[in-house]
């Protein structure tokens, strides 16, 4: 069995310690079975960078290396090209975008630097596995150095339409490096057309079928595989002592009234000021809901040094303060609104004690908190999970309540509708969605994409470049 190289910004945690980010959670088995080696930033700004010694850290079939960044890199690489300019154009949000040459040359160097130090670490038969938006080039420097492993990139977050990406100076430069991979994986079936979309329309390439894209003398595979979660054992954690802790105390608090939950980080793809308008549309188109019916938002801060995430705070702080003012009673609160972050085992136990799982992003690679949520339900009396159209998981959990994040009519009378749904309904929904997850879980989706790289690089010897 060939060895795995993972590649990603952040590097592990191999353990759960609850810190937010969905990446982290689905490689740590994959990783685990094949062993090898986890690569990236140490999340640390040294005077060296990517020049200094490598921080390892070893456990039984996994290595972690990591290497700092200098400040200069930080600024233009991580909070500027990646955080400022990908993040923001990749999910449709042009008006936030931040366009700086020095940006696009900071990650253009990164990716090299990184690719220069990762080389010597290699074996012939590794199989390379690159992950989000950080390394789009990182693959075109690996090829420069003639490397010829199999090397797979997924992405995260979305792939926007073509008309959307155009607007990114050197686009097309950017997504043409993207084509030294060998397989290129998206969450969505929309993501990965957009993608062979715009390698037909703006490289001149031409869609082959199943997902295969010829351009410039050399194949590429662009295709969904949609990352799941493993359901069976997250099931599990709502046994566990912490679980169990939440699940008492918030019954007790609620007394018999019924929570709806949203746990996001806070960031403005995340819809979180719609979602707290989409509340009180409900307290007042429905006020049958007043006294009965509250929202808990668990929001762990991120990114907190860029000014868009500064104003969504302060925002959500302002508007909490504005629906609790209105409709709070003696003994009920309508929103809590918490900026801390849980375990995952803690929070299967809030899941399970909120009647509705509230997932309205405006724009989401996938959303693994959709299916945390379905996963941690009581199979005899399941709650239900209202789930944004815009949200990867969409595609795959039809029998979700679909709503449209930019209308608070329309949350709410979804949200009406999960509060009042009747039980058999409830538990048939939730059962389709349940048993689809156990079999789309995290080691099909790696399995998949390392299973499809192999065979596509043996059919690659040259790649462009
Ligand atoms: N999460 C966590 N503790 C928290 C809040 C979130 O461990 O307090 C985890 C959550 O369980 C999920 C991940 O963070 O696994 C969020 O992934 P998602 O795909 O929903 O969003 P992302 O943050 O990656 O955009």
């Amino acid at each position: 069995m060939s060895r795995l190289v993972i590649v990603s910004n952040r590097v592990g945690p191999l353990k759960d310690t609850g810190r937010a980010g969905g990446l982290a959670v689905a490689l740590v088995d994959a990783l685990t079975k094949s062993g090898g080696i986890w690569f990236g930033w140490s999340g640390e700004v040294s005077e060296e960078g990517t020049f200094g010694a490598f921080k390892t850290q070893k456990t039984k079939s996994v290595e972690l290396v990591q290497m700092d960044m200098t400040q200069a890199d930080y600024d233009d690489f991580y909070g500027g090209y990646a955080n400022r300019t990908l993040w923001p154009v990749l999910h449709y949000r042009l008006d936030l975008a931040v366009f700086d040459r020095r940006f696009e040359q900071g990650y253009r160097y990164v990716n090299e630097r990184f690719s220069t130090r990762l080389g010597p670490l290699l074996k012939p038969d590794d199989v390379i596995w690159v992950h989000d938006y950080h390394f789009l080039t990182f693959a075109s420097h690996m090829r420069a150095m003639e490397v010829n492993n199999p090397i797979a990139f997924f992405l995260h977050i979305p792939f926007p339409a073509p008309e959307v990406l155009a607007a990114l100076p050197n686009a097309e430069s950017i997504v043409r490096s993207m084509l030294a991979y060998d397989l290129i994986g998206f969450q969505t079936e929309r993501d990965a057309s957009n993608f062979r979309r715009f390698v037909e329309e703006e490289l001149g390439g031409t869609d082959l079928g199943d997902g295969r894209l010829s351009v410039a003398g050399g194949e590429v595979i662009a295709k969904a595989y949609s990352i799941g979660i493993d359901a069976e054992n997250f099931a599990k954690f709502t046994s566990t002592l912490d679980a169990r802790r939440n699940i008492d105390r918030l019954e007790k608090l609620m007394g018999g009234r019924q929570q709806i939950i949203g746990v996001d980080r806070i960031d403005y793809t995340k819809g979180l000021p719609e979602r707290f308008r989409s509340f009180e549309r409900l307290l007042e188109d429905y006020p049958e809901n007043r006294g009965r019916v509250s929202l808990m938002q668990v929001a762990p801060p991120s990114r907190a040094d860029l000014d868009a995430y500064i104003d969504i705070r302060r925002e959500l702080d302002e508007m909490t303060g504005h629906v609790n003012g209105r409709f709070a009673d003696l003994d009920w609160t309508p929103i809590r609104f918490l900026t801390k972050s849980f375990t995952r085992r803690a929070l299967s136990g809030i899941y399970r004690a909120s009647k509705v799982g509230l997932v309205t992003p405006l724009r989401d690679g996938m959303n693994l908190v959709a299916k945390e949520y379905i996963a941690a339900q009581r199979p005899e009396d399941p709650g239900v999970l209202v789930l944004s159209r815009f949200a990867g998981a969409a595609e795959a959990m039809k029998e979700a309540i679909i709503v449209n994040p930019h209308s608070p009519e329309e949350v709410a009378a979804g949200l009406q509708r999960a509060i009042t749904m009747p039980l058999d309904e409830r538990r048939d929904c939730w059962k389709i969605m349940f048993d689809r997850m156990c079999k789309e879980d995290a080691v099909a989706w790696s399995r998949a994409i390392m299973d499809d790289v192999v065979k596509c690089r043996s059919g690659n010897t040259v790649r462009p470049h």
